[in-house]
């Protein structure tokens, strides 16, 4: 394995389920990566012997360094019925004095900083040293997910959450049963929130985050998967065509309306994510992807009278979100409907799906002229579909022409997934671009000036 000069300073905060997982990560660096890493623990005068012993049990030389900060004393800064959620927040508010100095004493200096999610607050510090700062939450993607999430829901939601008869909804997750809620969202009065609140706002800072879990072990929490991706398998090889706008594309209701006609009269197979109409706004979910009715067939008001009884043996109506991934890299999919977001863009195209192009905002105008007129694996509406609303019978043709006629876009479409693969390949383009990148950071911190730019 190649060696690296990269140096990961890792802080820990109080607690075994704390310190387990980031000893672990810290070892995986050391010994799969070949970094050099430092483990900075956060202590108490109340800290474990078990903490002690862990970390007397794991010195010498194939382990990180560790470094035991002086107990920190909060004592006299909480009450008896301060959460451990906020006494955490203080001990490591408390810390950085000590957190600091470590850090500017490093020999070799970090170049990397990793904390724990209490340790949000110290990413000032990687920042006066200039180095890339990341937050390692030891606990799941949807755990991860609500706490970034969460100032948002605190601007849209009023009163206690738990009194809510309905679940949180978070985009691309499941959503959180009110009684189901993480400690700190159980009382907005507490100081816990506010330190849940501060910390999903820090999240957001990081240049990444590590989570202690893998993609099979949580997979897309979409409660439709199941009967979705089973219907999926149920269809013949490249029959379906999948509808959708992103995570924030709406459209008005006469579209609505049309693109309904329009994916009846083809008579094709489809899967729809559909959103409630919003006239003059073609953007308008951007920050809301999944607000909106769960249950479509209760809630279906903006959809032709008679739409989802008359297609329900070829079509697939989803509300607001779908496994889109999933769907596709589902074999059955055939061609895509896409509003032409970049990232919708490049999973058509890695999986060699041909695209149906309805650009609606951002640069997906320009998304969709190089689909169409650079790549040739895309069709286009005769109008833009932001000046002029398309008929059903243009949907129905263009619906038709992808799905009949578009040997020739999928064939290309497959051969831009080739190239795709050959680029992430070793010595391809996009994978020897990284090794650039890499080399260029150790550069710069050989010249010991990290900031200066190239
Ligand atoms: N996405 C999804 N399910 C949906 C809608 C969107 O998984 O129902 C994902 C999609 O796979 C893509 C991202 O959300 O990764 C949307 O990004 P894109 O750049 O295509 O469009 P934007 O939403 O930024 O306009």
């Amino acid at each position: 394995m190649e060696t690296t000069n990269l140096h990961a300073a890792m802080l820990c905060s109080p607690g075994m389920g704390h310190l387990i997982p980031v000893l672990e990560l810290g070892k995986r660096l050391l010994t799969n990566h070949s970094l050099h890493v430092t483990i900075l623990v956060v202590t108490t005068p109340a800290s474990s012997g078990q903490a002690h012993l862990l970390l007397q049990t794991n010195t010498g030389p194939t382990q990180p360094n560790i470094i035991e900060l002086p107990p920190v004393d909060i004592s006299c800064l909480i009450t008896p019925t301060t959460k451990v959620f906020t006494q955490l927040s203080i001990i490591m508010r408390e810390a950085r004095p000590a957190i600091r100095s470590a850090l500017f004493n490093m020999d070799p200096q970090p170049t990397i900083f990793i904390t724990d999610l209490f340790g949000t607050e110290s990413f000032e510090i990687a920042e006066e040293l200039r180095i890339p700062k990341y937050t390692y939450v030891p606990s799941t993607a949807w755990f991860t997910a609500l706490a970034s999430y969460c100032p948002m829901l605190d601007k849209e939601i009023a009163g206690q959450y738990v009194d809510r008869t309905e679940p949180l909804r978070i985009p691309g997750c499941r959503p959180v049963r009110p009684e189901d809620v993480v400690d700190p969202m159980l009382d907005r009065t507490d100081q816990q929130y506010y330190e849940y609140l501060r910390m999903g706002v820090e999240f957001s800072l990081s240049n990444g985050i590590l989570l202690n879990t893998w993609e099979d072990l949580e997979l897309e929490p979409d409660g439709l998967n199941t009967e979705l991706l089973e219907w999926l398998e149920d269809q013949p090889g490249e029959s379906v065509i999948f509808v959708s706008f992103g995570s924030g594309g709406t459209l008005s209701a006469e579209q609505i309306t049309e693109l309904a006609w329009g994916l009846e009269l083809s008579q094709k197979r489809f899967i729809w994510v559909v959103r409630p109409p919003i006239d003059g706004h073609v953007d308008a979910a951007f920050f809301k992807s999944s607000d909106g009715p769960d249950d479509i067939h209760q809630d279906s008001n903006f959809l032709p009278d008679g739409f989802l009884a008359r297609t329900h043996k070829v079509g697939m109506v989803v509300p607001m979100w779908a496994p889109q991934m999933r769907i596709l890299s589902h074999p059955s999919v055939g061609a895509f409907l896409s509003h032409c977001g970049w990232n919708s863009t490049l999973e058509s195209l890695t999986n060699g799906v041909p695209i149906v192009a309805w650009p609606l905002y951002a640069e997906q105008r320009m998304n969709a002229v190089v689909l169409t007129e650079e790549l040739g694996v895309a069709l286009r509406t005769e109008v833009l579909p932001t000046k002029k609303v398309v008929g059903r019978r243009e949907v129905e043709k263009l619906v038709r022409s992808v799905m009949e006629e578009g040997k020739g876009m999928r064939e290309r479409a497959k051969e831009v997934r080739e190239s795709g693969k050959n680029a992430l390949r070793k010595d391809g383009s996009s994978y020897n671009s990284l090794c650039e990148l890499i080399r260029d950071c150790q550069n710069l911190l050989n010249s010991k000036d990290p900031s200066t730019s190239t």
